[in-house]
């Protein structure tokens, strides 16, 4: 057993909430944040099943039932003991080695179980430490597979507005370019191909004229384009809107017929969030390259793959520089691995389907009142995702204290009050989500 007590270790006494918020808000920068920060934070002690301990009441609550999955990553919840014991035992071996020249079980056994899981033909998988980045590997893979057969004009990349991949440069590129967070770098952003909107609706039909629009423009920019890249049924931090999945059959055969290679950016939406395992799943299509992350590792630890066919792989072999030239410090990390795996295999140990039916359902029935408030414009629920959008910016403050009063973790952006919890939150919890989205809907 580890000793706590180790002579080495320093004694810290811990800091007060007053002290720990002062100095948050002198030396630390938070997500999209000002700094010096302008809103308190909630300072969070602990966390464990779907309840954040807050360290001093909020509205008269100490325990939060987590709405946020902490940005769709913690599917099982918090401290779940196999996923403790999986990060635990693995600490026991080694918590990290390079990846350069050196490999081992957690991280091989993790990029197999992602290659059976994930839509058949994806064969090799790339490890690094978070989606951003493994958007930017994704890009890279399709850049120089390009030129490595002959085709270094085909350097662009289109996409469909509404999106967000991610906040480094090659993924802010591909964003929403207005609007949205990274609008103020669109003069300095290499300046991508955009298509309008995907239409709204899982269900609705799929759309010839928009099929038609994306026909036109792949058509157009073939010569350029390196490839289409989407997030698949779900647009998450551009919109939280929903498509149906007959518009990426319509984008394989696009770029099957214009030679245009696929990305398909599941970080949001991988590992069941939508009702299917993978969103790609429900259009039963494989792209050329597939990024996942954020509930890879259950939410434990940083960690991102992108996949990749032997097509994509093998033009990059071809080349005269044959190697995929990106190897992050912290490649294949095998705490994340572990912790990747031991949350893959419990997520598929169980009926995780039925859970998301079931969230499912009590979204549709708690959100329902949403519908009729003044200022709602659309209730939308699409597996264990539930959303609410106002006709006017959220207003942040008052809907999180309004949500924070109903006893549940929320973080509305835009005109956005949205939850996507833990599969494994029970029914009455999400019932609490459900009046929290609805009293911040009211109150926001
Ligand atoms: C969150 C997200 C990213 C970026 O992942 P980070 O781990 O935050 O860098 C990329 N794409 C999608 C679809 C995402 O939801």
């Amino acid at each position: 057993m580890p000793d706590p007590h180790h002579p080495l270790r320093p004694q810290v006494p811990p800091l007060s909430a007053p002290e720990l918020l002062a100095l948050d808000r002198q030396h630390v920068w938070h997500p999209y944040g000002p700094m010096p920060g302008r809103q308190e934070p909630l300072v969070v002690a602990s966390a464990s099943g779907v309840r954040l301990r807050l360290a001093a009441p909020a509205h008269g609550r100490e325990e939060l039932v987590d709405g946020m999955s902490s940005w769709w990553s913690a599917i099982h919840g918090y401290r779940h003991p196999v996923l403790d014991e999986a990060v635990r035992e693995q600490l026991g071996r080694m918590s990290h080695v390079m990846f350069g020249g050196l490999t081992h079980e957690p991280a091989v056994r993790l990029a197999a179980k992602l290659v059976e899981i994930t839509p058949a033909g994806l064969e090799h998988v790339f490890l690094s430490d978070s989606g951003s980045v493994a958007v930017e590997v994704a890009v890279k893979m399709c850049l120089q597979h390009w030129r490595s057969v002959g085709r270094p004009g085909k350097t662009r990349l289109l996409t469909w507005r509404g999106g967000y991949h991610g906040d480094t440069w090659q993924p802010m590129a591909v964003c929403d370019p207005d609007g949205g967070m990274h609008e103020l770098w669109s003069g300095a952003l290499p300046r991508q191909v955009f298509a309008d909107e995907p239409p709204a609706g899982f269900d609705a039909p799929v759309d010839p004229a928009y099929a038609d629009h994306l026909r036109t423009l792949i058509a157009a920019h073939a010569h350029e384009l390196a490839a289409v890249i989407v997030e698949p049924v779900v647009q998450g931090a551009g919109g939280m809107r929903y498509h149906a999945p007959g518009y990426l059959r319509v984008l394989r055969e696009l770029c099957d017929e214009y030679e245009v290679l696929l990305v398909l950016d599941e970080i949001a939406t991988g590992f069941g969030r939508t009702g299917a395992l993978f969103a790609a799943d429900h259009a039963g299509i494989t792209p050329d390259v597939m990024c996942v992350g954020k509930a890879l590792t259950g939410g434990y630890l940083s960690m991102a793959a992108t996949l990749c066919t032997p097509k994509v792989a093998d033009g990059i072999s071809r080349g005269e520089v044959p190697v995929l030239a990106h190897g992050p410090t912290f490649m294949g990390n095998p705490l994340a691995a572990s912790v990747a795996l031991a949350s893959i295999e419990l997520l598929l140990g169980q009926d995780w389907a039925q859970e998301v039916k079931r969230i499912e359902a009590g979204l549709r029935e708690g959100l329902a009142p949403a519908s009729a408030l003044p200022g709602v414009r659309d209730v939308r629920v699409l597996g264990a995702i539930g959303v609410v959008q106002l006709d006017h910016p959220v207003d942040m403050a008052a809907a999180t204290a309004a949500a924070v009063r109903e006893g549940a973790w929320l973080r509305p952006f835009r005109d956005l009050i949205y939850t996507m919890p833990p599969f494994v939150t029970p029914d009455g919890d999400v019932a609490r989500i459900c009046r929290a989205v609805v009293a911040a809907a009211r109150e926001g």
